[in-house]
């Protein structure tokens, strides 16, 4: 039977960054991806800097547009913001083919591409693991699950589901000429434009990636369907010359019960590491990625070692980071009335601070809620 170093489930961002790191450093890796590469991926295809920056290959050829200012309306204080950058804030990707380039890349560092094939058991023996795919068997010492939200792998592996699942809808749309030249000159997100959410509108080379979100979980559900036209009319858009619309679920908190279990590291989605005030999951499933790769690299597949190293590692900057954003994500989004009284005053700068997140420039505040306190008695007295 055919033995790995690495198997990883999942030929998204996540997994192919996890390969080309474990690939560039001489592990034996597989990818396992159940669809045919490219293959559409449910996504508003908003890539931001902190995660471009740090890319280790040119990814020019998959980018569709850059966007170096950004628009930030608060439809219920008929508020608009913009911010500027020298770099591009966004850089605007159709999933195809940026993760068809991603797994390409791993591919020309010898990484081995399993495609059309769903992961279906795991056999935990000693040192190695018995993985079975829908046409396959073979082993592997170390299983990275990077299959995205429905993690059929962490399932497989016994984790419990304790992620916050989001809602959101995204709709890939032509409209006439008119109405694209003038909203292809922005990247915009449109806040409370959906409950507890927001609305975006990416443009891409010949289309607009629309879409509705929402990022809190609340009792009552929200009808998306219903925002989604609404947004469209609040655009402008009268007339939708071609859609396809496609709904999924971001989790955008990260799991509570671990992110390694037997050999098995969970990264990106898998693992909830989506920002939980935006749900920008591309960057830090990339991150995530190349944590976990070099773990395992720098452990020398010493499994304790790898599981030791990728927890400190976790624990750096990315967990710290995710906590403060559940905190100010539920600031966020539940109390509006407040955070619109801040905004008031302070908006621009919410907003500088937020691209500057989006750059990989700051991180969330540690003492936000202090902040707030100073801040909200400075803009009432
Ligand atoms: C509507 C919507 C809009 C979004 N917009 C943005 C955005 O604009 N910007 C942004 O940064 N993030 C956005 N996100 C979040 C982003 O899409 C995810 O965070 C990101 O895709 C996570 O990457 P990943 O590699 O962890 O998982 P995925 O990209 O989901 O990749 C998982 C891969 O695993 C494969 N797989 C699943 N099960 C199996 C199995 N059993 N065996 C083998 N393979 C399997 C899948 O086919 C898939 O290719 C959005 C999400 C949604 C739902």
């Amino acid at each position: 039977m055919k033995t790995y170093d690495l198997a990883i489930i999942g030929g998204g961002p996540s997994g192919a960054s996890a390969a080309f790191e474990a690939a560039k450093s001489g592990l034996k890796t597989v990818i396992i991806e159940k669809e045919f590469l490219p293959r559409y991926k449910t996504c508003g295809g908003g890539f931001v800097f902190r995660g471009r920056k740090d890319m280790p290959f040119d990814i020019t050829s998959a980018v569709e547009r850059e966007f170096f200012d950004v628009d930030i309306r608060f439809e219920a204080k008929k508020m608009a913001l913009n911010t500027k950058r020298k770099h591009p804030i966004i850089s605007m990707i159709m999933r195809d083919e940026f993760d068809f380039l991603m797994v390409q890349k791993a591919q020309e560092l010898g990484v081995e591409l399993l495609q059309g094939q769903k992961l279906v058991a795991l056999d935990f023996k000693h040192q190695l693991t018995t993985l079975t795919t829908t046409s396959h068997t073979f082993q592997a010492k170390f299983i990275i699950a990077a299959d995205g939200a429905l993690s059929p792998t962490a399932k497989l592996a016994g984790w419990e589901e304790t992620r916050m699942m989001c809602p959101a809808l995204e709709y890939e749309i032509k409209v006439p000429d008119e109405d694209f030249r003038r909203l292809s000159t922005s990247a915009r997100f449109d806040i409370d434009v959906v409950p507890y959410g927001y609305a975006w509108s990416f443009p891409k080379k010949n289309h607009l990636s629309v879409g509705v979100g929402k990022f809190l979980k609340t009792k009552k559900g929200v009808d998306l369907k219903t925002h989604y036209k609404n947004y469209l009319t609040m655009l402008g858009i009268t007339e939708v010359l071609e859609e396809q619309g496609h709904g999924f679920i971001i989790p955008n908190t990260p799991r509570t019960d671990g992110f390694v279990k037997q050999n098995v590291f969970l990264i990106g989605d898998a693992a909830g590491f989506a920002d939980p005030l935006t749900a920008e999951g591309i960057s830090n499933a990339i991150y995530s990625g190349k944590l976990a790769a070099t773990s395992i690299v720098e452990s020398e597949l010493n499994l304790e070692k790898a599981i030791q190293l990728y927890d400190e590692k976790l624990n750096k900057k990315l967990l710290p980071e995710l906590r403060l954003g559940v905190k100010l994500a539920g600031f966020f989004y539940e109390n509006k009335t407040l955070r619109n009284i801040l905004l008031k005053k302070h908006g621009q700068r919410a907003a500088e601070y937020m691209t500057d997140i989006f750059m990989g420039d700051r991180t969330y505040p540690h003492d936000f809620r202090e902040k707030v306190k100073q801040k909200l008695k400075l803009s009432l007295f």
